[in-house]
């Protein structure tokens, strides 16, 4: 732990500088399937690639306590147990989707790649970048939607359940995401991860106790 201007810190064996954390730790736990730079000390284990701030994530904790809460009305009609949500900067919300990856027989159909695509569609562009939005995610992004979220223009992405979990729970496959805190940062994305987890957790263990799908393709 260091609140040291200065500070350094190892990032995926590379030693980068960061600037003054206050009031959160350093780490180099790899408590988000990836080494992250900041990690809040209060023990609700939510990380960021960028200094952690407060109106941001309470901000955050208050839409994916939300989004969390609805997925269940979602799953009762077919979707998957994800649920995503575009919003801009003065909370408007551009889209609000569940995954339909079974009901709409589409592997793409995430929850955020849905979310991205209605918002693009919503506003009639493919870049979102002028317009200032944030992903909200009730677990981590998968490799797919990490891809798609790159090329979308969204600005930041708060999610809920760490895949690592996600996978523990439910048996899906998340896929592999070298460094994928890093290289959001690097293209100016902000990442804020582990928001209200437990609540997220319970709503997976939920889908999986009442028997939904758990779609794999076959290898
Ligand atoms: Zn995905």
């Amino acid at each position: 732990m260091s609140n040291n201007s200065n500070a350094q810190v190892i990032y995926n064996n590379e030693l980068i500088n960061t600037q003054t954390v206050v009031n959160y730790q350093q780490t180099k736990n790899n408590n988000a399937n990836d080494a992250n730079l900041y990690l809040a000390v209060d023990n609700t284990q939510v990380v960021s690639n960028e200094e952690i701030d407060e109106v941001k994530l309470k901000k955050a904790q208050e839409i994916i306590l939300q989004l969390q809460a609805e997925m269940g009305d979602y799953i009762a009609k077919g979707s998957g147990p994800f649920l995503a949500a575009v919003i801009d900067e003065n909370g408007n919300i551009m889209s609000k989707t569940a995954n339909s990856v079974v009901s709409e027989e589409c592997s793409n159909n995430h929850a955020e790649m849905n979310a991205i695509k209605a918002a693009q569609k919503n506003l009639g562009t493919y870049d979102l970048s002028k317009h200032n939005l944030s992903l909200y995610v009730t677990s981590e992004p998968c490799m797919m939607c990490i891809g798609g979220i790159m090329w979308s223009g969204i600005k930041a992405v708060y999610y809920g359940v760490p895949s690592k979990r996600v996978e523990e729970i439910t048996g899906f496959d998340e896929g592999f995401k070298p460094n994928w805190f890093k290289e959001f940062k690097n293209r100016g994305i902000t990442v804020y991860g582990n928001i209200e987890v437990e609540a997220g957790e319970k709503v997976l263990y939920d889908y999986v106790n009442t028997g939904k799908t758990v779609y794999q393709p076959q290898r």
